[in-house]
């Protein structure tokens, strides 16, 4: 197998664009500037955007404006161009299987492309048990139809969801997803039979508390408050995306799925944002040995193209009746080429161990600023999926949220951009894509570092 090469210079050949931070003048510029303007007459301001440029290319590690501003990419669009925006293969296979045909419906004239992403979903996603996959379009999607597979197969309506959880923006993922602003207020009423449950946060939690101890509260609340026999699914991330890159206590999730299968509860893992080598492993279930009865996957899964699926126990599938699940463009055969050429990069440029080599990196630029400033709380997570958490200070640890937000637009007015994230929005999350050169980086990380001090 290829070995990512670790050398910057070894990797210029990979890229297309120069891998640089440049800034032509103003920012944003007039070209971004003017499109702002056309935007305000024909989009609603409740679609929000990070940054105030406008993308015209992207690869690698940058995204190039319609000014001609090179930006360092630290969120890699929330985690979905893991192997860069235009990689080569994915450009390739998208090209190519967009010449043949767009669309003609799975569930009206099925193509190969759909079941080969099928066999090799079942194949990379933990469990040593037979399995199969369904396609779908989106992340929400996704988590909509694990729960509908999880009550057809138990005849249980209670799904059980976590304090900080993020699983979507639809009518039943805005009452699995925790945060109500902005992604609830107003927006309701909401699903019903869907409770939730605390969390392991460990930079949050007593102390004294291990991962047995927080899922065995977990446990005594859902006996409690809902009874083991009406729950028909558990839905977790393996680390918190959204909520905060919160990465539970070592035997929480371990101690909750022998737990879950004791009383035959559905274990669904939504790896929608840890998933496909974002930490350092194919998906962050691993970690642990977990083998969750279902998962839910999407965005780094074909390089940018929409696409997700959910994969488990092929016993669980069987319950639901024939024309049960499925949707007009679900399994997209362009996307799906695309998938299989993402996942084929990913192999041959070993992202996974690429991903551990950005978290050596980033970790030895910004684990000592925890011990050195008391507004960082905490910096934690796996692989290519790190955070820091701001508070007002380490006694009191009173979330910090104009922190982050300042920090993160210091570093996208010198050219980086950085995503801020949590349930207090005061996390700043790194989520490059796995193929950002070495040298970009290491520079990413030290105009981050000036704009922490500064804010300090
Ligand atoms: C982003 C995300 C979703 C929703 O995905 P969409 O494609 O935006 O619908 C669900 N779960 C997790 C963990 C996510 O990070």
């Amino acid at each position: 197998m290829l070995r990512f090469p670790l050398k910057g210079s070894l990797m210029v050949e990979m890229y297309r664009l120069p891998q640089e931070i440049k800034l032509t003048g103003e920012f944003p510029g007039p070209s971004s500037r003017a499109l702002a303007h056309r935007r305000s007459q024909a989009v609603p301001a409740s679609v929000a955007s990070g940054l105030p440029v406008y993308a015209a290319d992207a690869d690698g590690g940058v995204i190039i404006d319609v000014d001609g501003n090179s930006l360092a990419d630290l969120g890699a669009g929330i985690a979905v161009t893991t192997v860069g925006a235009s990689a080569p293969k994915v450009v390739q296979a998208v090209q190519e299987s967009v010449t043949h045909f767009t669309h003609t419906c799975f569930m009206v004239t099925p193509y190969e492309g759909y079941i080969a992403v099928s066999e090799k979903l079942n194949e990379l996603i933990p469990g040593r048990f037979e399995k199969r996959s369904v396609l779908f379009n989106s992340g929400a999607e996704a988590v909509e139809n694990a729960v509908k597979i999880a009550r057809a197969a138990t005849g249980r309506n209670a799904v059980v969801v976590f304090d900080h959880a993020y699983h979507g923006r639809t009518n039943l993922t805005m009452a699995l997803t925790a945060k109500v602003a902005p992604y609830k207020k107003g927006f309701g009423p909401f699903a019903p039979e869907i409770y939730r449950a605390p969390m392991s946060y460990p930079y949050r939690d007593d102390q004294s508390m291990d991962g047995k101890e927080a899922a065995q509260r977990t446990i005594n609340m859902i006996e409690k408050q809902i009874g083991s026999e009406y729950v028909a699914a558990i839905l977790i991330e393996p680390i918190q995306g959204e909520g905060g890159f919160i990465v539970p206590a070592d035997g929480f999730l371990p101690t909750l799925v022998a737990w879950a299968r004791e009383k035959g509860i559905v274990f669904i893992a939504d790896e929608v944002q840890t998933g496909f080598c974002r930490t350092g492993k194919w998906f962050a279930s691993e970690y642990e040995g977990v083998e969750p009865d279902l998962v839910t996957t999407a965005k780094g899964i074909a390089g940018g193209m929409p696409l997700s699926a959910v994969t488990g126990r092929a016993e669980l599938f069987d319950k639901v009746q024939p024309g049960g699940l499925g949707g007009t463009y679900g399994g997209n055969p362009v996307s799906c080429a695309a998938a299989l050429a993402a996942i084929e990069t990913m192999q041959d440029l070993d992202l996974n161990a690429r991903a551990l080599h950005i978290e050596k990196l980033v970790t030895a630029a910004l684990a000592p600023l925890v011990d050195e400033l008391d507004i960082v709380g905490d910096f934690r997570g796996r692989g290519a999926m790190l955070a820091l958490e701001f508070v007002a200070d380490s006694i009191s640890k009173a979330p910090h949220p104009t922190a982050a937000k300042d920090i993160a637009a210091y570093c996208q007015q010198r050219g980086v951009l950085i995503l801020t994230c949590g349930t207090y929005g005061n996390i700043i999350r790194l989520l490059p894509p796995l193929t950002i050169s070495d040298e970009l980086l290491k520079q990413s990380m030290n105009i981050l570092i000036e704009g922490i001090r500064s804010v300090s």
